[in-house]
């Protein structure tokens, strides 16, 4: 028999890798987010902190310090925990609480820093990163993660394509970049021609366009340009662009189509490459990775029945019997017609989590008749509507007066 673990290990570390390529409606998907702690990232986390310790910037009674989104995050922490290191994770909030919840379960303490992009949490974590007796292993910037996914999860999945079988391209979301840039650079020792296509969020264009603007596809788009990318950029081949909806969309498919509970980022990863092998018929191995658990976001999209799921899009929220409503004097108070910034902040002033996108009215609604606002694009994570009165929006009228809607839910 053989065996994936045949011998008894007693450390979870071992358990990294050597996870599943599943060729999945025409595409080849590495099925990383059954890697201990729940995603890709338990890669580069071991590879750092070891490469660290050999080089002695890590030492026992250090404190590890990084700045995620939340999946290195969690990576880092079940490290630190094996490890006996401390670890301070640095985050923005308005990303899945479960990130959050999981770095916190290994031990590890969870800094807040601005919102939803990743930015202040980058700063705040490299000047934590320069004092006595921190480590800050810089995922954004560092070679390391490049060097891990080249030496690493590139082969591995090179050693498991069917015999004879080159990647023809490549087609992953830009976090880091580590992953495309490095697993890239093993495809192109085998296939000098292997195409390299990034993608990123369409409401987030980031890359393409300098636009940074908030997105429900957790991971990628973080709000800036990484070191890793912009040093690497000669190697991508184009860039393209899913939108948030459909990421999400495909994520629940991939549930209950293929069984495989994975987060937003592998629906988007698994459109972007159908959607390249339909462009380019030519290009017949196209690969791609399902990188982080559907368990991390279990209370953003699966915690309501299958025939309550959230309406696709915002204004047919309107329609719904059991719209959540915040009832507080607070709300009342914001003026009708108010940017949906000072809704927003109001809302995270009482501590829901919201991403308003800040471009007013590109996917935000202010009603003209000034008595409903609705904060947030169509995919927020926790409703963050606000009715104030009888109303309708986009001409879409609702079914009952706002005022006669039950507080059914002010979900935090
Ligand atoms: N998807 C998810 C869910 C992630 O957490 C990440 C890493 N932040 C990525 C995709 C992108 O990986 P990379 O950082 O290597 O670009």
């Amino acid at each position: 028999m053989t065996l994936r673990f045949g011998t008894v290990s007693n450390n979870i570390l071992d358990a990294i890798g050597d996870t599943p390529l599943l060729h999945l409606d025409g595409i080849y998907a590495k099925i990383e987010f059954l890697n201990p702690s729940g995603s890709i990232k338990t890669h580069i986390a071991k590879y750092m902190i070891e490469r660290a310790e050999r080089e002695g910037l890590l030492k026992p009674g250090d404190t590890i310090v990084e700045a995620t989104s939340g999946n290195t995050g969690n990576a880092l922490s079940m490290v630190a925990a094996v490890k006996g290191y401390r670890m301070l994770v640095v985050m923005p909030e308005g990303l899945s609480s479960e990130r959050v919840a999981i770095s916190r379960a290994f031990g590890a303490e969870v800094l807040f820093c601005g919102n939803f992009h990743v930015n202040e949490a980058l700063a705040r974590a490299k000047q934590l990163g320069e004092q006595p007796g921190y480590f800050c292993p810089s995922q954004f910037e560092s070679e390391w993660n490049v060097e891990e996914n080249r030496e690493i999860l590139g082969p591995e999945i090179l050693a498991q394509l069917p015999a004879g079988c080159v990647p023809d391209a490549l087609v992953l979301g830009v976090g880091t970049g580590g992953t495309l840039i490095g697993v890239g650079q093993a495809f192109r020792a085998v296939n000098p021609q292997v195409r390299l296509f990034a993608m990123e969020p369409s409401e987030s264009c980031t890359i393409l366009c300098g636009e940074i603007a908030s997105h429900t596809i957790e991971g990628i788009s973080d709000g800036f340009v990484p070191g890793i990318f912009q040093r690497h950029a000669s190697l991508v081949n184009e860039v393209l662009s899913v939108s948030s909806v459909d990421a999400v969309t495909e994520m629940k498919r991939l549930a209950r189509r293929h069984g495989l509970f994975c987060g937003p980022s592998s629906g988007a990863h698994m459109l972007a490459a159908q959607r390249i092998r339909a462009k380019f018929p030519e290009l017949k191995t196209v690969v791609t990775v399902f990188c982080d658990e559907g368990e991390k976001y279990l209370h953003e999209y699966f915690m309501l029945p299958a025939n309550m799921a959230r309406p696709a899009s915002a204004s047919s929220w309107f329609q719904m019997p059991w719209l959540y409503v915040i009832a507080s004097p607070q709300y009342a108070m914001a003026k009708p017609g108010s940017s949906c910034c000072a809704w927003r902040n109001a809302l995270a002033a009482s501590g829901y989590s919201n991403r308003c996108n800040n471009k007013v009215p590109r996917r935000n609604a202010v009603c003209a008749a000034g008595e409903c606002v609705e904060v947030g694009n169509e995919m927020l994570p926790r409703p963050a509507m606000v009715c104030m009165g009888a109303v309708s929006c986009a001409g879409v009228p609702m079914d009952r007066p706002a005022h006669s809607i039950p507080k059914i839910s002010t979900t935090r």
